[in-house]
């Protein structure tokens, strides 16, 4: 490396100059022309403080551990709240748009959409079929009057489950003779 002194580093603008002297920790290597300090120690010292540092914060977490999860779950907590909020504000100014874009949206979407309800259905049968007896047990004025207004429109499944329910009883019929 050649020598550089201080002085002309300066004059070149260049932020490191050499010596070829060492460090007084005997290090040959390049100074800061702004400080003078050696540019290897410089290094060390920062690693070192770097290693403190990382050592001190995992002391910290360690010693801390309740209260740090404490203070995640409420922040997580007051930000949920605000993002609801921001959510539900966003959707109440916007609401002729949300309902455009989702009308787009089904119709762009409609094969993907009936295949992803059915695989839905599928997967969560008992779910659903769970759901559905607890709105019916809850409420079996509306139920009814739906079921009703559903075979209405569509009388051929109302001739299905007749039959279906029929079948049934023949079934458990021949079930009950067999036992
Ligand atoms: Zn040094």
């Amino acid at each position: 490396m050649d020598i550089v002194t201080r002085k002309e580093a300066k004059e070149r603008g260049l932020a490191r100059y050499f010596t070829g002297k060492p460090c007084p920790h005997g290090h040959v290597a390049e100074r800061w022309a702004s400080t003078c300090s050696c540019v290897e120690c410089d290094r060390k010292y920062r690693e070192a403080t770097r290693e403190k540092e990382r050592e001190a914060s995992r002391k910290y977490r360690e010693a801390n551990r309740e209260k740090i999860r404490e203070r995640k779950r409420k922040y997580g907590e007051a930000n949920r709240e605000k993002e609801r909020e921001a959510s539900r504000k966003y959707r109440e100014a916007n609401r002729e748009k949300i309902s455009e874009r989702k009308r787009k949206y089904d119709e762009a979407n409609r094969e993907k959409i009936r295949e992803r309800k059915r695989k839905y259905d599928e997967a969560n049968r008992e779910k659903i079929r769970e759901r559905q007896r607890k709105y019916r047990e809850a409420n079996p004025e509306k139920a009814r009057e739906a079921s009703r207004k559903y075979y209405e429109a569509n009388p051929e499944k109302e001739r299905e489950r007749k039959r279906k329910y029929r079948q049934g009883g023949l079934v458990e019929k021949a079930k009950r003779k067999r036992a």
